[in-house]
């Protein structure tokens, strides 16, 4: 359809690009935002305005927007399209390991270390003793053979890669034999037959899916067997009629046929959190001293690190995986190593380690800490004095998240908020609008927050938030 002579009318109003690019040059919000960016969102505001004209009515009188009209639209757009897209986020969940959030936050120690390695040059692939190429794993390697009692280790990217490299050093083109209770799916698309497929070792499932007995894996063993899988239920229990072959039984079976035993852990842990009143969770240390060829375990989940992907065990398992190809595709970077190796050394002194790794602070904080600063967000809150905003304390758990402890349920206190006037899914939206972004979870008709996983500054943070979505509201 053509347009009518009052839309064409319409449409030749509409300011030119420079025109509203000289317009907007004083403005503050165009400080400091590159030209590419200031020309893109006037565009797609240009193109908005058309469609807007050409969609209505054409006998409709309409009047064509002002430029200073068209530049109260503009500074939102630019404001959000010049903003870097990874933002710093208030995680108010309670959900330490947080997938979606960044998972586990970096030690003072790790975060130093990072930024002093990675702004300067480094021995990152230099023997400074013998003056010559050395090893970009030496760092870490000697380290992790100290806590964890291994003869060997690896680092890669993640777990997902330190699987997927154990799996094809050892299994490929041959069996590897896993329990149907353990064939565990994790987020992001991480299947235990999916890996496996991709390695190119054949998955051959042994058991039911809540009772598998050693007979079953004996029963599996052939010559085409090159491995003997167990993977830690760490985001899913199987309760009720259950049975499970320990790794301990699995490695004298290995032993007997010369088959090597590797272990997924998953979170992988170094401290036994039975000794702090949470339920117990096998240790790599434990899985190591059980005599797993090949244990593999997440850097960012329980143990608080950067993401990476350890691999520790025998040395004859991780001297062949060293020396598989793979191992460049999947290799970390020195930003990883730097934290890694911060983050192991903590370990030397557990009482270091649950104090200065924000994912063991924050999973062990006594509900008398996580009250006390309920109880400060609240008394912040309250200080805003608007008769409109209600906050009231309410006891709920915490979950260690990130594919760990799924049973695990922390006591903690949240502060519910209610606005009125203000739905709580409105409210919710304002929180995650807010810059920076606020992410907590909607309870009924409360927006509610665990002040489990906030970090010290971010209660005035959150205060002042409120106080900026009651004067939008009021105005
Ligand atoms: C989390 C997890 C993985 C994947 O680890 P990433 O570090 O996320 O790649 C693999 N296996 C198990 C059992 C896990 O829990």
């Amino acid at each position: 359809m053509h347009p009518s002579q009052e839309q064409q009318r319409l449409l030749t109003q509409i300011p030119g690009v420079d025109r509203l690019l000289d317009a907007a040059a004083d403005r503050p919000f165009a400080a400091g935002v590159p030209q590419t960016i200031l020309v893109r969102c006037i565009r797609a505001l240009e193109e908005e305005l058309r469609s807007a004209i050409l969609s209505k009515d054409s006998s409709a009188a309409q009047k064509a927007p002002s430029v200073e009209a068209l530049l109260e639209k503009l500074a939102p757009m630019v404001q959000k399209a010049a903003a870097p897209k990874l933002q710093r986020t208030i995680n108010a969940t309670g959900v330490v390991i947080h997938t979606n959030l960044g998972r586990s936050l970096l030690a003072d120690a790790a975060i130093e270390n990072l930024v002093r390695i990675s702004s300067r040059y480094s021995n990152l692939e230099y023997d400074l003793e013998a003056g010559r190429r050395g090893s970009r794993y030496s760092a870490v390697e000697e380290i992790l053979c100290e806590i964890t009692g291994a003869e060997s280790a690896m680092v890669v990217n993640n777990n997902a890669g330190a699987v997927l490299l154990a799996l094809e050093t050892l299994a490929a083109g041959r069996s590897a034999v896993v329990s149907r209770g353990e064939l565990v799916e994790i987020g992001g698309a991480f299947r235990i037959p999916d890996v496996m497929a991709k390695s190119g070792a054949i998955l051959k499932e042994v058991g039911t899916t809540n009772r598998t007995h050693l007979r079953d894996y004996e029963a599996a063993i052939d010559e085409e067997t090159g491995l003997l899988l167990k993977v830690h239920k760490s985001n899913y229990s199987i309760v009720g009629f259950t049975a499970e072959v320990s790794l301990s039984e699995l490695v004298s079976l290995g032993n007997r046929h010369g088959i090597p035993v590797m272990e997924d852990l998953g979170s992988g842990m170094f401290i036994d959190f039975s000794r702090y009143g949470l339920p117990k969770e096998p240790t790599v240390q434990e899985a190591v001293a059980t005599g797993a060829d090949v244990v593999t375990f997440s850097g960012d989940k329980l143990l608080g690190g950067p993401q990476a992907g350890i691999l520790v065990g025998k040395k004859g398992c991780l001297d062949r995986i060293k020396k598989n190809p793979i191992t460049r595709a999947l290799r970390i970077d020195k930003m990883t190593l730097a934290a890694l190796e911060s983050t192991m050394r903590l370990y030397r002194e557990e009482r270091a380690a649950v104090v200065q790794i924000p994912t063991l602070r924050m999973i062990l904080m006594p509900l008398d800490t996580v009250a006390g600063l309920a109880e400060r967000l609240r008394t912040e809150l309250d200080k805003i004095g608007d008769d409109r905003l209600q906050a009231r304390l309410l006891d709920r758990f915490s979950r260690a998240g990130g594919g760990s402890l799924p049973l695990l349920q922390l006591p903690t206190r949240c502060v519910g908020v209610r606005i009125s006037g203000m739905s709580a899914a409105r409210l919710e939206t304002a929180m995650r609008d807010y810059c920076p972004p606020i992410i907590g979870r909607i309870e009924e008709d409360l927006f509610l927050m665990d002040p489990r996983t906030l970090q010290e500054e971010e209660i005035e943070m959150i205060a002042s938030a409120f106080q900026f979505v009651l004067e939008k509201a009021a105005s």
